[in-house]
């Protein structure tokens, strides 16, 4: 089996689909693998880095001699064009916005899995590329919050008198709120964290930081959050107002799965925060948490200042790849037994990551707006 490796072409993307540290145990798996010229440089790891690989300049002929192609994001149209029928790709897909792409994958009867749509349950956590990349993304929020404030984080005892420890407030704890709340505890602030599913209390306390409790209960499918009603969204903006108010550093999280990012601070709830204050919105992309949040930019709003991070995984792209080819790794091993290919159709990870098969689009949301 030949498994290819191509470099990313997004403008923003620094990461690889695979690291050399990976390499031996996907040879163990029967495989020989092709890596395009240059793939892990922007994040690190130079050609001569990768023991046992071949070195490919040739993009289109790596891609037609591949079985199993490998990437981080939705690949280009012309990258599933060059692919083999029947040949697998693993990546980001998220077919219901890249439609295209999925039709090109569709017609190239290429079987593809989405690494969006591993499912979320304890086996598969070792595949689990959303969560290995939301981790580092909660971690590098805050740094890059921490840099746009005009005052550090920790208490800090001085000759002229103490300066007092930052207010930090997560909202959103999923995998990349919690992590956002424990770095800015372990960088010594004071931090309170606000979710609407009550089982991120416990969660948040065991970080050392205070529950906002709101007295809404919006669990929905699959541990994720349902959208709030319109009573619900105003019982929680009159407590979240003065824990808005009070903090100097916000990280804002929160997502409904199909949906646009849920709005949890507006323009009059900016107008009251403290000057200097900063919020890094990790909605961004998806619409933003935050009223005039813009994707990719950093905005002034009165003396608050607005961060719209994009792709924050990528700026860690060492460690972002390192985990990444892991999780990668981890399905390859579900995919690849004895050198073959062996699809267990019935194996809930195989079914529920697969995007397009043999002609046909598998996944049902995908589907439904794809055709
Ligand atoms: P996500 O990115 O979908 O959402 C981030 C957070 O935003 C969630 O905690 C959600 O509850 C919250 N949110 C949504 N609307 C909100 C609102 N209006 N106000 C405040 N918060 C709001 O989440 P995620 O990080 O992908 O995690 C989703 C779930 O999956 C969690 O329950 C997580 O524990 C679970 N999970 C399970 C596994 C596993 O078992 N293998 C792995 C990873 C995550």
């Amino acid at each position: 089996i030949k498994i290819a490796v191509i470099k990313e072409s997004g403008a923003q993307e620094r990461r690889v689909a695979l690291v050399p540290s990976v390499v031996p145990r996907i040879a163990k798996l029967g495989c020989d693998l092709l890596l395009e010229a240059s793939a892990g440089e922007a994040s690190s790891y130079p050609d001569a880095s990768y023991q046992n690989v071949s070195i490919q300049a040739d993009r289109v002929a790596m891609l037609g001699a591949a079985d199993v192609v490998l990437a981080v994001e939705p690949p280009a149209l012309d990258v599933v064009r060059a692919m083999k029928p029947g040949a697998i790709l693993v990546s980001f897909l998220y077919g219901r916005n890249n439609v295209e792409l999925t039709k090109a994958l569709r017609d190239g009867k290429i079987t593809a899995f989405a690494m969006e749509q591993i499912p979320r349950i304890s086996r598969a956590q070792a595949m689990d590329a959303l969560s290995s990349q939301a981790t580092l993304a909660g971690y590098y929020a805050v740094l890059l919050g921490s840099v746009s404030m005009p005052k550090i984080l920790p208490m800090m005892t001085t000759a002229v008198g103490s300066l007092r420890a930052a207010q930090v407030l997560v909202m959103g704890l999923g995998v990349a709120g919690l992590q956002a709340l424990a770095t800015a505890r372990r960088l010594g602030a004071v931090t309170e964290g606000y979710d609407v599913r009550p089982e991120t209390r416990d969660e948040a306390r065991s970080l050392g930081a205070k529950f906002v409790e709101t007295g809404v209960d919006a669990t929905g499918q699959g541990g994720y959050a349902r959208e709030l009603t319109a009573e619900e969204k105003a019982k929680v903006r009159a407590v979240l107002t003065d824990h808005i108010a009070k903090a100097d550093l916000i990280i804002t999280t929160a997502a409904v799965p199909g949906r646009k990012a849920p709005r949890l601070i507006d323009a009059e709830q900016i107008a009251k925060m403290k000057p200097g204050a900063v919020i890094v919105d990790m909605g961004a992309e998806g619409g933003g948490n935050c009223e005039g949040t813009q994707a990719g930019e950093t905005v002034r709003v009165g003396p608050t200042t607005l961060i719209g991070p994009v792709n924050l995984p990528s700026r860690l792209a060492e460690q972002a790849s390192e985990l990444y080819s892991k999780n990668i790794l981890n399905l390859l091993e579900q995919i690849i037994k004895d050198g073959k290919v062996t699809l267990d159709m019935t194996d809930e990870v195989i079914a529920k990551t697969l995007a397009t098969h043999d002609g046909v689009i598998t996944a049902e949301p995908v589907r439904e707006a794809v055709e």
